[in-house]
C-alpha cells in the first residue's frame, strides 16, 4: 500500500517525495560524516514498500524485493545519484523473495563499480563490506545501538561473539577495550570476512576464528563448565545474535526453544559478573516471550541474570512506525550474570 488517498497520483514526484523524506530523516538524526554505513531507505517503514537502499561510504546498494517496487528503481537511482553524489550504486536484485513474483534475478552496477570488498571506517571501526558477495546488502546496519552496549562492559575482557558475520560486535568490543574475542559463524565466507576485518583493525592476533554451527560450539564448550565442574568459565561477555529462527507464527515454539538453548549454554560459559547480550530479530517472537525464554534458560543453568539494558534496532535508519507492527523486529537484552 502506497497511500490512503485515492486521488494521489503515483508518479515520479510521489516516489521522489518519499525518498527525500526518508533521506531528510537520516540527515537530521544521524551524523553521516561519522556514521558512514546507513540504511537510507527501509521499505514499508519508509513508505516505499519493497525497496531498500543502503549506503556504504561512497557506494550504495539498492534492492528491490517486490514487483511493485520494480517501477520505482529508475527514479530511485536518479534520486540517489543526485542527492548523495555517490560513486556507484549496486542494483542487487538477486534476493530469493523475488522469485515469488516471478521477478528476474540480476545484479548490475550503475556509475562506477567497486572493484572488490570495500574498506569502510564508520564510527571509529574499520569494516570490510562485500557488497556483491556478502549476506543481504553486505552488512547488518541495524545493530548499531547494541554495539554501544559493549561500552564500559568489556574493558580488558574476553568476548565470545556467536553468529558473528564479519565480526562487528568483536570490532566494537576491541574499540571499547576488550582483550580478546572468539568469533563463531557457520558461514566460511563470514569467517573469512571477519579475519580480514580483524586484520584491518589490527586485532587479528587477539581473535580466534571458529567456523562452526554455534549450537554445536556452545553445546560442546559449555559442557566443560557445568556448575558442578568447578572450572572457571572463560568469557566476560557473550554475544548471541542469531539469524531469525522463524519467519512464521507456526514455528514460534521451536524458535523460543532455540533462543533458550543458546542462552543456557552462554550462561555456563560466562564468568560470574560477566554479561550476556542476547538478540532476536524474529518479528513473530514478542519481547516478553523472548525475555521469558532467556530467564528460563538462566534458571536451568543455575544462574541469575540481572537485567542491565534492553533495546531495539537502530530506529534512526530502521524506522519503527506505529501503523506497522512488523517494523519493530529486532530486540535485545543485556544481562549481568550472577552464578
Ligand atoms: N552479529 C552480526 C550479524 C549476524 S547475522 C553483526 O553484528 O554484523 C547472523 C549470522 O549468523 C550470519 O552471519 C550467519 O552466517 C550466521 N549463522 C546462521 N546460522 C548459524 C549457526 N547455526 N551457527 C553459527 N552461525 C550461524
Amino acid at each position: 500500500m502506497l497511500t490512503r488517498r485515492a486521488q494521489d497520483p503515483i508518479d515520479e514526484n510521489f516516489v521522489r517525495a518519499r525518498l527525500l523524506a526518508a533521506l531528510d530523516r537520516r540527515r537530521k538524526l544521524i551524523d553521516l560524516s561519522r556514521i558512514t554505513i546507513v540504511r537510507l531507505l527501509n521499505s514499508e517503514a519508509d513508505f516505499v514498500p519493497g525497496l531498500v537502499v543502503d549506503k556504504y561510504g561512497d557506494y550504495l546498494v539498492l534492492q528491490s524485493l517486490a514487483a511493485g517496487a520494480e517501477k520505482f528503481i529508475d527514479t530511485a537511482l536518479d534520486f540517489y545519484e543526485k542527492e548523495t553524489g555517490c560513486r556507484g550504486i549496486l542494483i542487487k536484485n538477486d534476493a530469493q523473495v523475488r522469485k515469488l513474483e516471478g521477478l528476474e534475478m540480476y545484479s548490475q552496477w550503475r556509475g562506477e563499480s567497486a572493484s572488490g570488498p570495500l574498506r569502510i571506517l564508520s564510527d571509529g571501526v574499520h569494516y570490510i563490506v562485500d557488497l556483491a558477495g556478502g549476506q543481504k546488502t553486505g552488512f547488518f546496519a541495524d545493530q548499531r545501538k547494541a554495539y554501544g552496549l559493549l561500552e564500559g562492559r568489556v574493558n580488558g575482557g574476553a568476548l565470545l561473539d556467536c553468529f558473528s558475520y564479519s565480526g562487528a560486535f568483536s570490532m566494537n568490543a576491541f574499540k571499547y577495550g576488550a582483550k580478546s574475542s572468539v568469533i563463531v559463524d557457520v558461514s566460511k565466507e563470514a569467517v573469512e570476512l571477519a579475519r580480514e576485518t580483524a586484520r584491518l583493525n589490527g586485532v587479528y592476533d587477539r581473535c580466534e576464528f571458529v567456523c562452526a554451527n554455534a549450537f554445536d560450539y556452545l553445546k560442546y564448550e559449555s559442557s566443560k563448565y557445568k556448575a558442578a565442574s568447578g572450572n572457571e568459565p572463560p568469557f566476560d561477555f557473550v554475544v548471541l545474535d542469531p539469524p531469525t529462527f522463524t519467519k512464521s507464527k507456526s514455528h514460534v515454539g521451536e524458535a523460543l526453544r532455540g533462543y533458550k538453548e543458546i542462552a543456557l549454554r552462554a550462561a555456563r560459559l560466562v564468568k560470574n559478573g560477566g554479561f550476556i547480550l542476547t538478540c532476536s530479530c524474529s518479528f513473530h517472537i514478542t519481547m516478553t516471550d523472548f525475555y521469558d525464554s532467556q530467564c528460563a534458560a538462566f534458571s536451568d543453568a543455575g544462574a541469575v541474570g540481572y537485567l542491565a539494558g534492553a533495546g531495539f534496532q537502530d530506529e534512526r535508519d530502521h524506522p519503527v512506525i506505529s501503523s506497522m507492527p512488523e517494523s519493530l523486529y529486532l530486540k535485545y537484552f543485556i544481562f549481568q550474570m550472577s552464578k
